[in-house]
């Protein structure tokens, strides 16, 4: 259930856009449970970006999922740096083809754009990696990608946030179905960390949990997460750890 996120982008890197994008996956295949154990951001760059995609296949994780510029312009790279990485070549999809050509007549047709024409530059966003299945962007041109390598499941998503997440919405979460994971917001009744760390350490040994403690400030509470693969088990953690006279209070 190890997941890992990469996003890609010059502008990421320099700061002047925020990596959303990332959180936001992040957000959702925890939710799903899975273990998002890296998140990767990198350039533009081809050979940076497959490097990084073989280093992520050789740690193996269940699910991969990329987000980049998949547009038509030169910087947009991700599909032929995931084509090289995996050792596919890039080949037509004749269905995103029509698609990309569909979708510029539609702008065409609304006034938006003075050339409805298929044009070299809009052509490149229906090349996918060999044997990927396409998914389909229903907030833009460029279609994703979904493909199985060596038992990684690889998604490949725009960079436009508004594309991505949906996206993400139809072409991830429909394939990846839920597991067991779950996890459990609390309030932990202690002043600070320190007192509660012996605590949380004890409990990390009996349990099958991990947990995530955020200092609120120096006030009341410690916002703890406990994530475990049942709801007994998280249960039981948190007996444990009430038994040891922490008091909690729901959620955060
Ligand atoms: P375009 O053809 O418009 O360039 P694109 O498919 O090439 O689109 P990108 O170039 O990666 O996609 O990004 C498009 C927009 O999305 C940019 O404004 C970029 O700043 C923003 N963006 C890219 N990556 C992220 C991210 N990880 N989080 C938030 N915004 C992002
Ligand atoms: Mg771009």
């Amino acid at each position: 259930m190890l997941a890992e996120v990469l996003t890609i982008g010059d502008e990421l890197l320099t700061g002047n856009t925020t990596d959303s994008n990332s959180t936001f996956i992040a957000k959702g295949l925890t939710e799903r449970g899975y273990w998002v154990r890296r998140k990767t951001t990198v350039g533009d760059d081809v050979d940076e970006i497959s490097a990084v995609i073989r280093e992520i296949l050789n740690r193996k994780p269940e699910v991969l999922v990329i987000s980049g510029g998949l547009g038509p312009t030169h910087d947009d790279v991700t599909m032929l740096a995931v084509a090289k990485a995996l050792d596919r070549k890039l080949t037509l999809c004749e269905e995103c083809l029509e698609k990309i050509k569909g979708f510029y007549e539609h702008l065409y047709g609304e006034g938006y754009i003075d050339d409805p024409e298929l044009n070299e530059a809009r052509k490149k966003m229906a090349y996918l990696p060999e044997g990927a299945e396409a998914l389909d962007n229903s907030e833009g041109a460029a279609p994703g990608a979904y493909i199985e390598q060596e038992g990684v499941r690889i998604f490949v998503l725009p960079g436009m946030p508004r594309e991505m997440k949906t996206m993400f919405e139809r072409g991830v979460l429909p394939r990846l179905g839920r597991r067991k994971f779950i996890q459990r917001k609390l309030l932990a009744e202690v002043t600070d960390e320190s007192k509660l760390a012996p605590i949380l350490n004890e409990t990390l040994k009996h349990f099958n949990v991990r947990i995530h403690s955020s200092p609120k400030g120096f006030g009341k509470y410690i916002g703890i997460i406990l994530f475990g693969e049942s709801k007994e088990e998280i249960e039981r953690a948190k007996a444990f750890m009430e038994d040891k006279g922490i008091r909690f209070e729901e959620g955060w």
